[in-house]
């Protein structure tokens, strides 16, 4: 069974990236008919938070990414980590260094006088002796000295490392005892039967040391995808300001669910030339061996097209149950119908679709000047009162075409263009010249409403 992981350090919100990768893992996982698992990675004190963890939590919760089984926090495994330290000194397969702060300085600064690398040089590989006093030891892995570890990736293929460059005996645990993080999330990846790991690339020079750490303890190694990085516009890596911001902001800037998984499986990836993909089709497609070699690109327009293409395509009911998050309740009857299935078609974020709705319910008070200038010329007053009085002997309309009706008869009578009476009607029913069709604006606030902001209008 295939099972992947995300394995989120809780320092910040969750971001663009991690998102994305973690996509990647459920979808994998979920194609598979395997598990997809969360892993928190909470060793750090100081940096992590509680509040980090639940916002990556609640960030999955609005996308619908479920995770399988319970969450494994990294910081409550202490003793099994230790186990394994034990375990591996028990073997001699790691050793105890009493090198001193001072002894490392010193070595450090001798490496580099040389112009050599500064890397630990072993001298406690093989100590047998008495203990220095004083020095309480960490733990170092024995690691190779000479040959190439390789990763085999299945994103990059396979991707060599000189031990000798760069696996001095790595620390497994430091003098406190706390275990180090390529060692525990080789540990944790093994116990939770992770055998495919998707990961930022960023990671892969862990890898070969993480792979040190399985060999040390006999375990399978997983198959690896190290994803390239997501890069802006102007190929640098991506930063706050080009949109790697908390995951929320992009709820609260209005993107659903549905485009923002859609915009990041398209990152990185590919079906020929398709854009457009449902949570099934993602499922159903998704391969990691597909994952593009090069960084892929952030486009926030692609990001847009994406929205809008969903909040058009998304029914009515459900459009109404996500502006509820944004402080907008619409009860469903004829009129709601009417209003979101022209709105939906102008909104390329749902914020953008409330300052919509909120546009045509509300009852303007002030008027563009531009547009008053160019709408009330010639006998535009004389227009809207003919269209108003029509209006107010008509039984209650209700429907677009009814309004249409009643602007049609005016045009015909008046003999005039349908600009004649658009533009000035525009005007005082929105205040300005752009906006939605009228007759849905009418149909939407009734009779009463429109003969009001007619009149409000001519005041
Ligand atoms: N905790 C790491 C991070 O947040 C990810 C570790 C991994 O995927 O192996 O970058």
């Amino acid at each position: 069974m295939v099972v992947t992981r995300f394995a989120p350090s809780p320092t910040g919100y969750l971001h663009i990236g991690g998102l994305r990768t973690a996509l990647f893992s459920y979808l994998w996982a979920k194609k598979n008919g395997g598990k997809f698992v969360l892993r928190i990675e909470d060793t750090d004190k100081a940096r992590n938070s509680e509040e980090a963890t639940q916002a990556i939590l609640k960030a999955f919760d609005w996308l619908g990414l479920e995770h399988d089984g319970e969450i494994t926090y990294q910081s409550q495994r202490d003793e099994i980590y230790a186990k394994y330290i034990k375990q591996l000194l028990d073997e001699g397969k790691a050793y105890k260094c009493y090198m001193s702060k001072e002894e490392l300085t010193e070595l450090r600064e001798t490496q580099m006088a040389n112009k050599e690398r500064t890397m630990y040089d072993g001298r406690y590989r093989d100590f047998h002796g008495t203990p220095p006093e004083g020095v309480e030891p960490v733990i170092r892995i024995k690691a190779p000295k000479t040959g190439e570890i390789i990763v085999k990736d299945g994103v990059k293929g396979d991707v060599s490392f000189q031990a000798e460059d760069i696996l001095d005996d790595f620390v497994i645990a430091r003098a406190d005892g706390a275990p180090t993080y390529n060692f525990v999330v080789a540990i944790d990846d093994h116990l939770m039967g992770i055998n495919e790991v998707i990961r930022g690339d960023d990671h892969l020079s862990n890898t070969p040391k993480q792979i040190v750490v399985y060999e040390a303890l006999g375990f399978d190694i997983p198959a690896f995808y190290h994803v390239p990085m997501i890069h802006n516009s102007a190929g640098k890596k991506l930063s706050k300001r080009d949109g790697a911001t908390d995951v929320m902001a992009y709820k609260e800037m209005g993107y659903t669910p549905a485009a923002l998984l859609n915009f990041l499986v398209r990152l990185g990836w590919s079906h020929g030339d398709q854009e457009i993909f449902s949570m099934d089709e993602m499922i159903h497609l998704f391969n990691p061996e597909d994952i593009n070699k090069s960084a892929s690109i952030y486009n926030t327009e692609k990001l847009d097209w994406l929205n809008a293409h969903y909040i058009k395509n998304t029914s009515n009911d459900t459009l109404a149950q996500l502006l509820t998050e944004y402080g907008l309740v619409l009860t469903s009857h004829d009129k709601r119908e009417i209003l979101l299935d022209t709105l939906k078609e102008r909104a390329k974020t749902l914020q953008e679709l409330v300052l919509l709705v909120n546009e045509v319910l509300t009852t303007p008070h002030t008027y563009d000047e531009k547009a008053v200038k160019k709408a009330f010329k010639g006998n535009a007053i004389e227009v809207l009162n003919k269209f108003g009085a029509k209006l107010s002997s008509a039984d209650e309309l209700h429907l677009p075409v009814d309004y249409h009706k009643v602007m049609e008869s005016v045009v015909e009578e008046m003999e005039i263009g349908f600009g004649k009476i658009g533009q000035p009607l525009r005007v005082a029913l929105l205040g300005k010249l752009s906006g939605p069709g009228l007759d849905e604006v009418m149909s939407v606030i009734g009779k009463e409403e429109t003969m009001l902001r007619i009149a409000n209008a001519m005041t």
